[in-house]
């Protein structure tokens, strides 16, 4: 789905014939070539290489990937790009980098977790982690930085669901990329998923810095486009999660 001049969501499935998309990553390109926000959950590489495809693109114009955060749903084809593609640079948090290179296990992850999957789920994923230690991170983005990427784009640490957790922000198009701080369910923006959000108090806490963001539509990696005065509702939502 377009989200704007030359920024696409990437729809990936959780199976064939799904209604909706389970992974939104977002796919933004410009003069200094093409970013991809997130890369899908693990063995999503064929779809992946699809919706970059009806995007316009090609997976070789990829230039930098940005991880929003460890999670696998989100480092899921991170191992396989940059083994097609090794000088693809890669961007994130550093409070989340030793999760995302394999130096520390992906917090969720723990072995209980693992253990109650089927082995169908579980050996991609600790193929996954086999590969991690490979993956090179090229540049370390800090809270209120701005990216040379779509006219400038602002970097929000914005810690709970994980430690790195990032949201990205393009004044330009008054968006917020809200990768997992924020979701979309039944056509309504809500908080991030209290099962999968260790720190649900600090998640909240970063809500705040959203607040007050100028803001036409947010983009959440689940649950896809939120453009309902945005702004307000995310001011409605710290109010009644601040009250649980
Ligand atoms: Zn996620």
């Amino acid at each position: 789905m377009k989200l704007g001049q030359r920024i696409a969501s990437i729809e990936l499935y959780a199976q064939p014939g799904a209604a909706e998309p389970a992974y939104q990553p977002v796919l933004l390109w410009d003069d200094n070539g093409a970013t991809l926000v997130d890369t899908g959950n693990v063995g999503q590489m064929d779809q992946l290489t699809k919706a970059v495809q009806d995007a316009g693109l090609q997976l070789s114009d990829i230039q930098r990937i940005i991880i929003t955060h460890q999670d696998i749903d989100h480092v899921g084809n991170l191992a396989a790009l940059t083994k097609v593609f090794p000088e693809i640079e890669v961007w994130a948090h550093p409070d989340d980098i030793p999760y995302i290179t394999g130096a520390k296990r992906i917090i969720k992850m723990t072995d209980g977790r693992l253990s109650h999957m089927p082995e169908e789920a579980r050996n991609p994923i600790l193929a996954l982690f086999g590969q991690l230690p490979s993956i090179r991170i090229s540049r370390e983005l800090q809270d209120g930085e701005t990216l040379n990427i779509h006219g400038g784009m602002r970097v929000i640490h914005t810690p709970g669901h994980t430690p790195g957790h990032i949201c990205l922000y393009l004044p330009e198009e008054k968006l917020l990329l809200a990768a997992d701080e924020l979701r979309v369910v039944d056509g309504e923006l809500v908080g991030p998923a209290e099962a999968f959000t260790p720190d649900m108090k600090e998640a909240v806490r970063s809500m705040h810095k959203l607040a007050g963001l100028p803001l036409d539509e947010v983009f959440c990696y689940h649950g896809g486009l939120y453009d309902k005065h945005p702004a307000a509702r995310i001011a409605e939502l710290i109010q009644s999660l601040e009250q649980q």
